[in-house]
């Protein structure tokens, strides 16, 4: 006759048996496949330390985006890539200063310090990242009066990057994001890679924010809110 003990352990075993084959082993460890994607957010001098809107800890991320990027076949990378005088500028605008908003035809707009004009240093991705396998990068913010924090759509909400229409021409499901800053073009990326019906993760030891007036804590909640998985570098299977 089993004693308690062995009738927990017996139970135990069955509710166990009884998940989904691999249930245990996502909860733990994740695959990325030929339907997977990368998406590396702007590691670019400008925002990194020493650059014109640096974010704090900005280069930590770069050896954990190196390592992680081995695990994906598929890589994209972005950059930030604005006209001289862009509208996201303070310094275009009479009398504000950066980190200040102003409405725009889109919207709210953050003005920011220059920052990633076209074909300066500022704009280059950092020397540090060896992700020899990217297959496109996908620039973005290059329309004199429309900002575009997300790689998938520019910040008055309707014009595409083409980034959609690339991902699902290579029959891509999930996407996996990395980079700075967390609160601007990582969070608006995952949240349009969401709309556009992709499974999305954000990588949250691989990104650092830039955290104005709560936008860290919104845009993390704004994530969860849309359905985009928040997961550490460490989640990721790295074996072949
Ligand atoms: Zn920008």
């Amino acid at each position: 006759m089993l004693d308690r003990r062995q009738i927990l352990t017996a139970l135990g075993t069955s509710a166990l048996a009884a998940l989904a084959p691999g249930a245990l082993l996502a909860a733990t460890s994740i695959k990325p496949d030929e339907t997977s994607v990368l998406l590396v957010i702007d590691v670019q001098n400008c925002f990194l330390p020493g650059g014109s809107l640096a974010v704090k800890d900005g280069e930590q991320v770069v050896p954990v985006i190196n390592k992680m990027a081995k695990a994906f076949s598929n890589v994209v990378m972005t950059q930030d890539w604005h006209t001289p005088g862009h509208v996201s500028f303070a310094s275009v605008h009479s009398g504000k200063k950066p980190f200040e908003t102003i409405d725009l035809p889109y919207g709210k707009q953050v003005l920011w310090p220059d920052h990633c004009v076209q074909g300066t240093d500022g704009a280059a991705l950092s020397k540090d990242l060896s992700i020899p396998q990217a297959e496109l990068i996908i620039r973005k913010g290059f329309h004199k009066d429309v900002d575009s924090y997300s790689a998938f759509l520019e910040a008055d909400g309707k014009t595409s990057t083409g980034l959609a229409g690339y991902l699902k021409g290579r029959k891509i499901k999930r996407v996996f994001v990395a980079g700075l800053a967390t609160d601007f073009c990582v969070a608006w990326t995952a949240l349009d890679a969401r709309k556009a019906g992709f499974e999305t993760y954000v990588v949250e030891d691989a990104c650092r924010g830039i955290d104005t007036q709560g936008s860290l804590a919104k845009a993390w909640a704004d994530m969860a809110k849309a359905g985009v998985k928040r997961i550490q570098s460490a989640d990721i299977a790295m074996s072949a």
